[in-house]
C-alpha cells in the first residue's frame, strides 16, 4: 500500500447516511477552512464552539478566525478538561450557554477537542431545541480517527459511561492534523492503539503498513493523514451499513470488552487511558483466540510486537496501581453493556484483519484465561 503525498490537498471521506451524509476532511491546515466548509452548508449561521481549557489555549482562537473570515459570528463555552465534564452538570451548563447565546436551529455547533467534547457538545447540539446541527473539529488522534464519526454522543451516568445519550450525526468533521502537533505524546499513542485496531479488525494490508510506517505517522506529515483517512474510511463503511449497532458495528469494539474493565477497574483515570486499555484489550482478545484455536499464535505475537514497539501496554503488569483479582474483572466485565443473559460477547478474530462478533463467550472461560494472565 503506498501513501500518495497531496501537498497541500485535503482527503474527503463520505459518511453515506442518505439524508443525514456527511463529510470528514482530513488534512494539516483543514481548520483554516472551517468557515468556508461551514458557510456553504448553512448560510448565515452563528456558531458557538465548544471546547476545553486545553484547547482553548492552543486552538481557539485559530477557530475563531476561521469562522471570522467565512463571516461566520461565534461564542465560546469552554469546559474543563478530562471525562469529568461529560457530566449532567456540565451537560447543564452547556446547555444553558447554547440556549442564553440564542444559538438557534439555523445555527451550528462546533465541537472543538477530544472525545470528551465531542460527546458532550454532540449531546447538548442533540437535545437543545430538539436537534441543532453541529461540527466536529477533533483535536486528538482518538477523535480524528473514531469518537467524532458515526454519531455516538453522551455523557456518562453514575451507574457507567456513555449511558446518557443519542445517536445524532454531525452534518461535517474537519481533522486537521496539524492540531495533533500540540497533543501530549501518550494521548498521541492512546489514540494510536484505536488506529491499529482498524487493521486487526479489517484490514490486514493496513496493519502490515502500520508495521512498517508507525514511526512516520506519529511524525507527521502524509503518512499521518494517510493513517486517519483509512481508519475513517472503515468507521464510516462501517457505520453506514449498521448506525446503531444492531450488527457488523460491534466490530468497532475489538479490544473493548476486557479493555472496558481494566479502564473501570483503574477509575478511568490518567493510570490507564482509554487507547492503552484497548490496547491491553486487543492483547487480550488476541491471546484469547490462540487459546481457543481460532489464530495461530505468530499472529498474537505479531499483535503484541506492534503494539510494544509503539509503546502502548501489552502486559496487565503495566497498569500503573495494579490491577484488581478475576472477581473484580469479571463483575466489570458483566456490567458493561456487551453482556446479554450471561454470556459475553467478545470481538474475536480468524487473523490478523478478520475480526467477527462472537455473541455467546462461556464466561467460565473468559475467567480462567484471565486469571492465568493476571498470574
Ligand atoms: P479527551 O477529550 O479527554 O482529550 C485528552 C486530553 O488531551 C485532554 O486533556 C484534552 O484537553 C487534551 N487535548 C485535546 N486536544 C489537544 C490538543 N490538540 N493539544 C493539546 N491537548 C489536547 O480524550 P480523548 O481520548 O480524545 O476522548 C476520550 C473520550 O472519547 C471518552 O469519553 C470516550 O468515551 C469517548 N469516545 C467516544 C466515542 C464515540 O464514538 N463517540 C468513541 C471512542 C471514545
Amino acid at each position: 500500500m503506498n501513501v500518495q503525498p497531496r501537498q497541500g490537498e485535503p482527503i474527503i471521506v463520505n459518511v453515506a447516511l442518505g439524508t443525514r451524509a456527511y463529510d470528514i476532511v482530513i488534512g494539516r491546515g483543514v481548520l483554516a477552512s472551517l468557515g468556508q466548509r461551514v458557510a456553504a452548508l448553512k448560510p448565515s449561521a452563528r456558531a458557538a464552539i465548544v471546547t476545553d481549557e486545553h484547547v482553548a489555549q492552543r486552538h481557539l482562537k485559530a477557530t475563531e478566525a476561521a469562522l471570522a473570515a467565512a463571516g461566520i459570528g461565534s461564542v465560546a463555552v469552554t469546559v474543563a478538561p478530562g471525562e469529568g465534564s461529560k457530566s449532567v452538570a456540565t451537560f447543564e451548563r452547556v446547555c444553558e450557554a447554547l440556549i442564553a447565546a440564542k444559538i438557534e436551529r439555523g445555527d451550528l455547533v462546533v465541537a472543538l477537542g477530544g472525545g470528551v467534547v465531542g460527546d458532550l457538545a454532540g449531546f447538548a447540539a442533540a437535545s437543545v431545541r430538539r436537534g441543532l446541527d453541529f461540527a466536529q473539529a477533533p483535536t486528538t488522534l482518538l477523535a480524528q480517527v473514531d469518537s467524532s464519526v458515526g454519531g455516538k454522543t453522551g455523557i456518562n451516568s453514575r451507574h457507567g459511561k456513555n449511558l446518557i445519550g443519542a445517536f445524532y450525526q454531525p452534518i461535517l468533521v474537519a481533522a486537521d492534523t496539524a492540531l495533533l502537533d500540540t497533543l501530549p505524546e501518550r494521548e498521541f499513542r492512546a489514540g494510536y492503539a484505536e488506529v491499529a485496531k482498524y487493521g486487526l479488525l479489517g484490514d490486514a494490508a493496513f496493519f502490515a503498513w502500520l508495521e512498517t510506517n508507525w514511526k512516520d505517522v506519529f511524525a507527521g506529515g502524509p503518512a499521518r493523514e494517510h493513517a486517519i483517512a483509512v481508519s475513517c474510511r472503515m468507521k464510516a463503511a462501517i457505520v453506514a451499513r449498521d448506525e446503531r449497532e444492531t450488527g457488523d458495528r460491534a466490530l468497532l469494539n475489538l479490544g473493548h470488552t476486557f479493555g472496558h474493565a481494566f479502564e473501570a477497574a483503574a477509575g478511568f483515570s490518567d493510570r490507564l487511558l482509554h487507547g492503552e486499555a484497548v490496547a491491553l484489550g486487543m492483547v487480550m482478545a488476541f491471546s484469547f483466540c490462540v487459546r481457543r484455536k481460532l489464530i495461530a499464535p505468530a499472529d498474537a505475537e505479531r499483535v503484541i510486537h506492534h503494539l510494544a514497539a509503539v509503546g502502548l501496554p501489552t502486559r496487565l503488569a503495566e497498569v500503573r496501581g495494579g490491577l484488581p483479582g478475576v472477581d473484580r474483572l469479571m463483575d466489570l466485565m458483566a456490567q458493561d453493556k456487551k453482556v446479554k443473559r450471561g454470556r459475553l460477547t467478545f470481538i474475536l478474530a480468524r487473523a490478523i484483519g478478520q475480526a467477527f462478533v462472537a455473541p455467546d463467550v462461556d464466561a467460565a472461560d473468559v475467567r480462567e484465561f484471565l486469571s492465568e494472565q493476571l498470574s
